[in-house]
């Protein structure tokens, strides 16, 4: 796709309309069309033959080069300019966008991990990708080592030293603030893991889940991470009715990503690339809301005497979590956590009494979620693991909406009134 010199001072809430997409192309459409199609035609065999030698990598692309449109596996405007727009958030060179947050992850641990590597892990971390480190990778000779909020730096270091996995590490995974408790994990301290082990030849990478904060509330590239990873399905779809996912980092990196996505097969389709742009434009709109709601429902939460405590972003009591709030994160954001008094009984006699929240697992969309993580999304976690990230039986996940204030209020104290 051709683009127009970026106006990069404007704000990316500013540009979320525009940015990428050029009217006269498309005959005047004001919106990007939907482009429908598997294929491409060339103008001429030499064009074919020029965009294939960049696609195959035969030859280096000229400075204002862009990849030539192939076939839809490779390349389609839809999702193009669905990546230029996501840069934007994160001030990241590039992005690739997959046909969901699971294929984003996968498609880098696979594409950067191989036989015999170690990779480094926070725990908890989303269930699909729990799984898929655990018991996928470790399949192909994978090395894994987790880490949680709770352990220092030096415990980590001796950790991984202890294991023999000091100069195989390749890279470092992690999921900050973790689900569904809020905890948060210092990418600070990531990076000098990650330069403390490296070689001449090695320099582990650090990937970063920011579904939970991103893109407007964290910005992990900012503090030294080479990949920011998105379950696109949540806050950037925000709507509930999409499943896609994105990975961006540097030009280089996401240029070896597209590549695996081209292998893998995994990328989004045009579809969901304009279903996304749709949601881009109100992406800044619905997050501030969604963030403000959040606040008033944690204070909320905080002063009711059914609820024994809260986990929000807003309300961190422990001063090193404190810090690292300070240091990387830039909102509270709108997932609310709580223990209510009580166990599942309680738990589950409020999320059977929410008459405007809705029962469901998934987040950041307009409508506010009500679960339950020790039986629904976390289930699967050992006990034992439980237990440490404080994920009970009385334990109730929020994500809030953008309804209105006092309508959420009135239904969450009508269903504690019930318990
Ligand atoms: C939902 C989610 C995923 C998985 O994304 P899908 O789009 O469902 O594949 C990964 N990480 C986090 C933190 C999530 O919330």
């Amino acid at each position: 796709m051709e683009m127009e010199q970026p106006e990069l001072r404007m704000r990316p809430e500013s540009l979320m309309m525009s940015y990428g997409y050029k009217p006269a192309l498309s005959e005047g459409a004001i919106k990007c069309p939907i482009f429908q199609t598997s294929t491409f035609v060339f103008k001429n065999a030499e064009e074919g033959k020029s965009f294939f030698e960049v696609a195959y990598g035969l030859r280096e692309k000229g400075e204002s080069e862009e990849l030539g449109l192939i076939y839809s596996r490779l390349n389609n405007p839809d999702l193009e300019i669905l990546e230029n727009r996501l840069t934007l958030w994160d001030k990241a060179e590039d992005c690739a966008v997959f046909e969901s947050g699971m294929s984003a992850i996968t498609t880098v641990l696979l594409g950067f991990l191989s036989p015999g590597d170690a990779l480094l892990y926070s725990k908890p971390v989303y269930g699909g990708t729990s799984h898929f480190i655990e018991e996928i990778l470790t399949r192909f000779g994978i090395e894994i080592i987790g880490f949680d909020a709770h352990q220092q730096e030096e415990e980590i270091m001796k950790a991984i030293s202890d294991r023999g996995l000091a100069s195989k590490l390749k890279m470092i995974f992690v999921e900050t603030p973790a689900n569904p408790t809020n905890a948060l994990i210092d990418l600070a301290m990531c990076k000098r893991i990650s330069n403390a082990l490296a070689s001449e030849d090695n320099q582990p990478l650090i990937a970063v889940d920011n579904t939970y904060m991103g893109p407007l509330w964290q910005h992990p590239l900012q503090h030294g991470a080479d990949f920011v990873l998105y379950s696109a399905t949540k806050y950037i779809g925000g709507h509930s009715d999409v499943i896609a996912g994105a990975c961006l980092g540097s030009k280089a990196l996401i240029a070896e990503v597209k590549a695996m996505r081209t292998f893998l097969g995994n990328m989004a389709g045009p579809w969901t690339g304009w279903l996304l742009m749709r949601s881009l434009e109100t992406l800044k709109a619905r997050m501030d809301l969604q963030q403000q709601n959040a606040i008033e429902v944690a204070e909320f939460l905080t002063k009711h005497p059914k609820v024994e405590r809260v986990y929000y972003l807003g309300s961190i009591e422990d001063k090193n979590q404190k810090r690292i709030f300070e240091q990387q994160c830039e909102g509270t954001g709108a997932m609310v956590s709580f223990d209510i008094k009580g166990g599942e009984k309680e738990a589950f006699r409020f999320l059977n009494n929410l008459k405007l929240m809705k029962l469901a697992v998934s987040l950041g969309s307009t409508e506010s979620l009500a679960e339950h993580p020790a039986s629904m999304t976390h289930a699967g976690v050992p006990i034992e693991d439980r237990i440490k990230s404080n994920i009970t039986d009385a334990l109730v996940r929020l994500s809030i909406g953008v309804e209105n204030i006092e309508d959420l209020k009135w239904d969450i104290d009508q269903a504690l009134a019930a318990v």
